[in-house]
């Protein structure tokens, strides 16, 4: 199956998951998530109309911006973000969905400062309360998304949540459920109804995603194929 393809058949499978919850398909984007395939698998995708292409590492996007990889589509950060590679991260990628930290939102303000201009971004929720993975605990999300607000180069465009491995199907439904309640309440609260993207729901589970409420999936492996992890 050719990444056209792949595509096809997801973005039918999303807008069947869309009716099914009484959405409209057409508020609902598809993030590539094109980590380990190179800038032809990225321009492919493009060219099939994906909505952005996100990315997780910092070398491996600033090696694939210089082969203009791409043109064409919005760029969105969604990897773990060291403090000092933000930088290199802050006024190329259009959001930076993996926000997880009041010091990382600090960072942006202030290099997005420097280049005068205002940074789009998505508060990272860890709602399985992960050591592994970054992001705000569900308790500290609100506070978190009250401070944002005081920042002038940074604004909070959503949330985004990677919860935990699937146990058994649909498990991750409940995470779902809960970042869209977060995502509804911080919105109304303290964002004037603002919010525009609630990013979640991957391969394996961006259904179930959908019916929570996702308005953005990002979807890897389903896409381009399985990644060739090299050690
Ligand atoms: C790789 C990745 C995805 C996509 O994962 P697949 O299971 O391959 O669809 C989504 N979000 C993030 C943050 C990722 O790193």
């Amino acid at each position: 199956m050719s990444i056209a393809e792949n595509m096809a058949a997801i973005r039918a499978r999303m807008a069947r998951a869309a009716l099914a919850a009484g959405r409209d398909p057409a508020e609902i984007l598809l993030v590539g998530a094109s980590k380990m395939n190179g800038a032809a698998a990225c321009r492919e995708a493009i060219a099939a109309g994906i909505d952005a292409l996100g990315e997780n590492r910092v070398q491996e996007m600033t090696a694939k911006l210089a082969e203009n990889a791409y043109d064409g589509a919005p760029l969105h950060f969604i990897g773990h973000l060291q403090r000092n590679k933000v930088r290199q991260v802050v006024g190329r990628a259009a959001l930076i969905q993996s926000v997880g930290s009041l010091e990382l939102l600090t960072e942006i303000d202030r290099q997005a400062e420097k280049l005068s201009l205002v940074q789009d971004v998505l508060l990272e929720v860890n709602i399985g309360g992960e050591e592994s993975k970054s992001g705000f605990a569900p308790d500290g999300l609100y506070a978190a998304a009250e401070t944002a607000r005081t920042f002038s180069h940074v604004c909070v465009r959503g949330l985004m949540t990677i919860p935990p491995v699937e146990a058994v199907p649909h498990g991750n439904l409940p995470y779902f459920e809960k970042v869209a309640q977060l995502y509804v309440d911080i919105s109304r609260n303290l964002y004037d109804n603002g919010f525009k993207y609630l990013s979640m729901g991957m391969s394996g589970d961006f259904e179930d995603a959908i019916s929570a409420g996702a308005t953005m999936v990002r979807v890897g492996s389903a896409i381009f194929g399985h990644r060739q992890y090299q050690h």
